[in-house]
């Protein structure tokens, strides 16, 4: 069974993650999207919000498993039997960062490969930095987040 780990802040989840993960899934027996906790970026929603809205958002896809996880990505992938990281890339700008991270990632653990998807242009532009920028200043994020990250940040905004 060929098991891999999507790894990520999904601060929130976008259709961008979203279009990756199923493009994963149709290569994968499973895969397993994982909240890493131990971001350094200032969390917008908690670590149990991330993951409840991507549970909602990704309960269509029968092979994917929603969780969480602290300490190095790595181990966290030899806990869960994965031999395969996922990571996404937009445009050159993540291509210096994901270089370097998978590549020390291979020197901390040669069994673990880490695989770059793609996304539909249209989603490739997405960010889950830039969606925070448009909903803290009211923009319309409808577009670009999944059904159930707009309608739960529709409710916070309103109470
Ligand atoms: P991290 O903090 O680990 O970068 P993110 O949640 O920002 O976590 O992103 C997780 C992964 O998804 C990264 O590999 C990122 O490049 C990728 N990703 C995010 N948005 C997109 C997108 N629109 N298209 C392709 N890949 C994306």
């Amino acid at each position: 069974m060929k098991i891999a780990i999507y790894p990520g802040s999904f601060d929130p989840i976008t259709k961008g993650h979203l279009d990756i993960l199923k493009t994963g899934a149709e290569i994968f027996d499973k895969i397993i999207i994982a909240v890493a906790k131990n971001s350094e970026k200032k969390g917008f929603l908690t670590i149990d919000e991330r993951v409840k809205l991507i549970k909602e958002s990704v309960k269509d896809i029968e092979n994917v498993e929603v969780d969480s996880f602290d300490g190095l990505t790595i181990e966290y992938a030899k806990k869960m039997g994965a031999k395969v990281l996922i990571r996404g890339l937009r445009a050159v700008s993540d291509f210096e960062y994901e270089l370097q991270l998978s590549q020390a990632n291979s020197a901390l653990s040669s069994e673990i490969k880490t695989v770059f998807l793609t996304t539909k242009p249209k989603y490739n532009f997405i960010s889950s930095s830039t969606i925070k920028e448009i909903y803290l200043n009211n923009g319309d994020i409808s577009k670009f987040v999944p059904d159930a990250v707009f309608e739960y940040l529709e409710k916070r905004n309103l109470s």
